[in-house]
């Protein structure tokens, strides 16, 4: 199946500065892509540049196998519905009317606009004005009106941004559904943990740079978690591993970045070394510690 987005050497610079630099992204179509990176790594610029919000400095995009260009951007982004600045709509008007907008402005019909309003469950909502609405409710009013007009591909940045974890939830179940339906879900976040779960395909951003693009298992695959050696003598263990980089962890000795042969390596010079060994474990891994282990330490 052809991706729904690519870019290929997609740069960004404001004056002299680089902020998104060579970004080669690859969108599977129905996929929730989770764009992950610290605050100022370049996520908003790139998602902008995607929606011709912001001009790229180099590079191309493709959506849908077609390039973006002058000629194909009117149809291409017809595609596409967003979620960039927040909180969307006109507070003063209720829900119903910030739909009708919408759908008058699009030349939608009523229903088109109704499906988005109970695909975000806000029904219930729709004659209370904006202003007074949850964020979690502002937010979900924001992408019915980018659904209304049916697109193919959802670009939203940071929409748990604030949320309470009931408005989160909510957010990511979402998500999902609309991956299900056959959406592709391109969707920002500067927290790991909150489109974790939820993302088919992750892209972690770096000061402008792509640091990894894959799915979940194929991180993890990357990264060798630590390894745990269980022994009566942690002190003298310690000693002994020092120059791999032992930690003391309880009754352990920790040691990172050992694959399978240096393990083996370390144990039997501890066993030389006369000391008891009782267990040798590898520890179990969060996205995050993957991810420190991606960036040398750094984190998010
Ligand atoms: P993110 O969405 O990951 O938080 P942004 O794309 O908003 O990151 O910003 C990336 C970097 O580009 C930041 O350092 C930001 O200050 C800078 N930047 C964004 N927009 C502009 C602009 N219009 N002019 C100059 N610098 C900008």
């Amino acid at each position: 199946m052809p991706p729904m987005i690519t870019t290929h050497g997609l740069n960004k610079k404001y004056g002299n500065r680089a902020v998104v630099e060579n970004l080669d992204l690859h969108v599977p179509e129905g996929c929730v892509y989770g764009f992950l990176g610290p605050n100022g790594s370049g996520k908003s610029t790139t998602m902008k540049m995607l929606l011709s919000l912001v001009r790229p400095t180099g590079g191309e995009i493709h959506v849908m196998g077609r390039p973006m260009r002058r000629s194909t951007r009117r149809e291409l982004l017809g595609r596409i519905g967003s979620l960039i600045e927040t909180p969307p709509g006109y507070g003063h008007l209720t829900g119903r009317e910030n739909m009708r907008l919408v759908q008058r402005l699009l030349g939608l019909a009523e229903e088109q606009a109704m499906r988005a309003v109970r695909t975000v469950r806000l029904q219930a909502h729709l004659d209370r004005r904006v202003r007074d609405y949850s964020l979690g409710m502002k937010q979900r009013l924001g992408i019915a009106m980018a659904l209304a007009r049916e697109p193919r591909i959802l670009i939203l940045d940071e929409p748990t941004n604030g949320l309470d974890p009931a408005g989160i939830d909510e957010i990511r179940g979402l998500l999902t559904r609309l991956a299900d339906d056959g959406v592709t879900v391109m969707v920002s976040s500067h927290l790991l943990g909150e489109i974790d779960r939820t993302a088919t395909v992750l892209g972690i951003l770096g000061n402008g740079r792509m640091l990894f693009q894959g799915t979940r298992e194929q991180l993890f695959a990357r990264s060798t978690p630590d390894v745990l050696i269980d022994t009566t003598d942690p002190g003298r263990a310690l000693d002994l591993t020092a120059r791999w980089g032992s930690a003391p962890d309880g009754t352990a000795v920790r040691l990172p970045g050992l694959d399978d042969g240096a393990t083996a390596h370390v144990v039997s010079h501890l066993v030389r070394e006369h000391v008891d060994i009782h267990g040798v474990r590898r520890d179990t891994q969060s996205l995050e510690d993957v991810f420190m282990d991606l960036t040398g330490g750094q984190g998010l």
